[in-house]
């Protein structure tokens, strides 16, 4: 008599297999693990960031358990994903933060002179115009030699009232009459310059504390340069230990393709970023994505 198959035998063989697992070992991921770390490097993100991510990659994963079909280097490569994202947290929605807070909304822009934090005040000003905000600008740089009518350039070309006071004036009195007059006239949001240097940091470090203090910002953006390396992350962790911040915007970074400098910084201050500027012009600024950074560094 014809021998036939059991019924639902093939479905149990091919069960069993699916559901067998192996045990992942170093070895197994070490390859694939140096390729991963070369590539990051070579993107300019941080030597420290990388280790300390790629090492702890390699402790959640070795000794795990793969099932059968599934490739190391594709479970590897969803770590390191994961963990890049994780590095750079969810994007920020800054136009339901605006909405989500008593008006006026008060946003403070930090970071050393020549990042392209003014530039970068100039964007913002578009783009929460673009978006029905409307915006009052406080020149509370009162220190470097022409800060004050370079954002007020900004203002008459954004249509934007700028409050300012003379050069050497108090800052945090400058923003307080901004907050007034924002108040006055209903307007939605307020963004603050502030001295990227002073006579020296911790003059600079007490100066943005106080201003801290008595303005109650909703938000503090830091502000520095995709191009400026490992200089940025040391910059960017003094800020952050002595003034604070709640978010990052990265400028230059059509100078700098690589894209490793969001994840180095994002790592350093532990904040995400919210913008980042591609150009000179006024809109050339985007909402930050983290999705397209990792896409882009993970090829
Ligand atoms: P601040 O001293 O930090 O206020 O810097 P500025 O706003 O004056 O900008 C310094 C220079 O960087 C200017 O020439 C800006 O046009 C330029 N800049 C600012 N943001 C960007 C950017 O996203 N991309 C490029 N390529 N240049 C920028």
């Amino acid at each position: 008599p014809e021998k036939k198959t059991p019924v639902g035998f093939t479905e149990k063989i091919v069960s069993f297999v699916r559901d067998r697992e192996f045990i992942i070992s170093e070895k197994d991921i070490s390859d694939i693990l140096d390729e991963l770390e070369m590539g990051l490097l070579e993107s300019d993100v941080a030597f420290s960031v990388t280790e300390e991510i790629l090492s702890r990659i390699k402790k959640d994963l070795s000794g795990s358990k793969r099932k059968i079909g599934t490739s190391v280097d594709s479970i590897v490569k969803n770590a390191l994903a994961d963990a890049l994202l994780g590095v750079l947290g969810e994007g920020v929605d800054i136009c339901a933060f605006i909405r989500e807070h008593e008006r006026p909304v008060k946003i403070l822009f930090t970071g050393v002179n020549g990042t392209g934090k003014t530039t970068s005040i100039a964007k913002v000003t578009r783009f929460l115009q673009n978006n029905g905000f409307s915006v009052v600008l406080g020149a509370g740089d009162t220190f470097r030699a022409g800060a004050i009518e370079q954002i007020d350039v900004h203002g008459e070309r954004l249509g934007v009232k700028v409050i300012q006071h003379q050069e050497g004036s108090d800052p945090t009195a400058v923003l307080f009459d901004t907050v007034e007059y924002a108040r006055a006239h209903k307007i939605d949001v307020v963004l603050g310059d502030t001295a990227g240097r002073f006579h020296n940091r911790a003059n600079l470090m007490n100066q943005l504390a106080k201003i801290r203090r008595v303005i109650k910002p909703d938000l503090i953006v830091y502000v520095d340069e995709a191009v400026a390396g490992n200089d940025a992350v040391i910059r960017a962790e003094e800020f952050s230990k002595s003034v604070g911040m709640d978010a990052i915007m990265l400028t230059k970074v059509d100078m700098d393709p690589k894209g490793g400098a969001a994840i180095s910084i994002a790592h350093a201050v532990g904040k995400p970023l919210l913008f980042i500027g591609t150009g000179q012009g006024y809109d050339d600024v985007r909402a930050f994505n983290p999705r397209l950074v990792v896409e882009d560094l993970l090829g």
